[in-house]
């Protein structure tokens, strides 16, 4: 007996099991991340044992094993009766004759397959392994063995050959609905043209060369955005960057890093023991940024509360395992950001909205049928707001973050080289402590750099508190609250958008000249900015701004 009570879905997906048992071999079941996916497997596996049978459990991934059989220990599976089929594993872990065996599929490939168990459990079915597939076929057709593959994204377009039944006990909708999993927030700040990009084999399913999109992605514009917007917007929350290949990901931690934020990459050659270290590093904060490349999708549960995606897909899989990484519930998590750089919500939509009543198989009639569902979620695309890059809701026309109405027919092909502005203008966003909150800080900030010789002026913080929530601080105490990350990356941020846009204007102050006629000497037409007498003009009217803003706030 386990020592703990199915939850919902388990009891769900058991009982759906059930029905089906005598009549079906196979059965596909639909596990979303926060569904409880091992804990089913534990219940599964604890009705056979108990009857003196035998369960073979097949891992993807080796990190998944031992963490597999510690949880199975601890929702009550007897450890003497769990054995490791790994070529790493303890002497002690190895037992062939115990009733469990927790098997690395890579392992179980190079060794001969067990021929005594009673039922095959496949985790992370949807990853295609030859071997594994052409022993679920001979099982199937030839022995009384069952076989249950379990999954968060059972839509691999071969998984209906080898699978009889989908078995589909809840949604990532439903999990978010009843508070199982986050809810989250989708901003699409940059959309990077993919014209010309070729597909290629890919684990997942056919995509994106990769070579090619790391070019594009690696683009430093784009990286810059992707680092601008996650100073501004990012609240200094615990981040997955997604990455395309290596370089790329070297290339936006060195800019992260050098905006002064901690971030690492992880790749999959990372060794074990320093991906734990790397892990441990991120939970305690002192790593702000996780850059990965095509590692922590499975068997990562850390507190995430937002995410870079900066890796263009046109895999549903691969989609909503990486996002998937963001969605697990945490004490005082509201929401997930979600900054997707990659054109991916434009292209796929939201992660809980594509979903599959069947399996899919290589006969015509499923192409049909993956075309139905393909055109039926096309009507559920979100649509970008064009003022805040907040992406709404199909359907939605007020969007939801900043109010803004779109015009009657204007759609959204947006800019894309425009990027986030001011998520947190308008009043539903920002209460009136986080306000105060903020321009303490900004305070503290200025008597910081006053004390470093380095002063702002009052100005300069009326302005800062302005661009970030739209309206200047009425109303708000001046006494100064030490700085927070959060407003710490937001001056960050404007600072390397000042410096940027200072490079702008150096590179266009060649003088624009007008030829007026022949043989006339030539005129300037407009006064270049930075020289003396421009600056002057410009000084005078931010004087004059003040002046009249502080005649607003008396
Ligand atoms: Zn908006």
């Amino acid at each position: 007996m386990l020592t703990i009570t199915p939850n919902f879905a388990q009891d769900r997906a058991l009982n759906m099991l059930r029905h089906e048992w005598k009549v079906q071999n196979s059965f596909m079941v639909y596990a979303p991340t926060g569904s409880g996916k091992t804990g089913l497997a534990a219940f599964i596996t604890d009705g056979f044992v108990s009857r003196g049978m035998r369960v073979l459990f097949v891992a993807p991934y080796t990190v998944l094993l031992r963490q597999t059989a510690s949880r199975f220990i601890s929702y009550g599976l007897n450890p003497d009766e769990i054995g490791l089929i790994w070529a790493e594993a303890d002497k002690g872990e190895a037992d062939p004759e115990r009733l469990i065996q927790i098997a690395s599929a890579d392992t179980l490939i190079r060794r001969d397959f067990p021929d005594n168990i009673n039922l095959l459990i496949i985790d992370e079915a949807h990853l295609r392994k030859r071997t594994i597939l052409k022993e679920i076929e001979r099982l199937t057709s030839e022995t009384d063995v069952k076989v249950i593959g379990l999954s968060g994204t059972p839509f691999s377009s071969f998984l209906g050959n080898y699978y009889q039944r989908l078995i589909k006990p809840t949604t990532i909708s439903e999990l978010i609905k009843r508070g199982d999993l986050s809810p989250f927030e989708f901003y699409a700040p940059t959309k990077p043209d993919l014209k010309g990009v070729k597909m290629s084999a890919s684990d997942f399913g056919r995509d994106y060369n990769e070579t090619q999109l790391a070019e594009i992605m690696s683009g430093s514009d784009l990286v810059g955005d992707i680092v601008s917007n996650w100073l501004e917007n990012g609240r200094d929350l615990p981040t997955i960057a997604f990455c395309v290949n290596v370089a790329h990901a070297n290339f936006v931690t060195i800019q992260f890093n050098k905006a002064g934020v901690n971030a690492e990459v992880m790749t999959a050659e990372t060794p074990h023991d320093q991906r734990q270290v790397m892990i441990h590093r991120f939970e305690t904060g002192a790593t702000k940024i996780l850059v990965s490349v095509g590692v922590l999708v499975a068997g990562f549960d850390s507190d995430v509360r937002c995410i870079i995606y900066a890796r263009p897909t046109k895999s549903e899989i691969r989609w909503i395992q990486c996002i998937g990484r963001g969605l697990r519930t945490a004490p005082g998590k509201d929401t997930c950001l979600i900054f997707d750089h990659s054109g991916t919500v434009h292209r796929l939509g939201f992660p809980d909205a594509i979903e599959y009543d069947v399996l899919l198989d290589s006969s015509d009639g499923m192409k049909e049928a993956a075309a139905r569902a393909a055109e039926e979620r096309a009507e559920k695309i979100p649509k970008e707001c064009p003022e805040c890059h907040f992406m709404k809701p199909a359907g939605v026309y007020v969007c939801p973050k900043c109010g803004f109405k779109p015009l009657a027919g204007s759609d959204v092909d947006t800019d894309t080289s425009r990027k986030i502005k001011k998520l947190s203008k308008g009043s539903s966003v920002a209460t009136k402590s986080t306000k105060q909150a903020w321009w303490s800080q900004i305070k503290f900030y200025q008597r910081q750099r006053a004390s470093t010789g380095k002063p702002v002026s009052n100005g300069w913080c009326l302005h800062t508190f302005r661009d970030k929530f739209g309206e200047w601080p009425n109303g708000l105490s001046d006494f100064p609250m030490e700085i927070t990350p959060e407003v710490s990356n937001y001056i960050r941020h404007k600072q390397i958008a000042w410096a940027k846009g200072q490079e702008k204007r150096q590179l266009q102050q060649t003088p624009v000249v007008h030829n007026r006629t022949e043989g006339q000497p030539q005129q300037l037409t407009t006064i270049p900015e930075g020289c003396p007498t421009s600056r002057i003009i410009s000084a005078k009217k931010q004087f004059e701004q003040l002046r009249n803003h502080a005649g607003e706030r008396t």
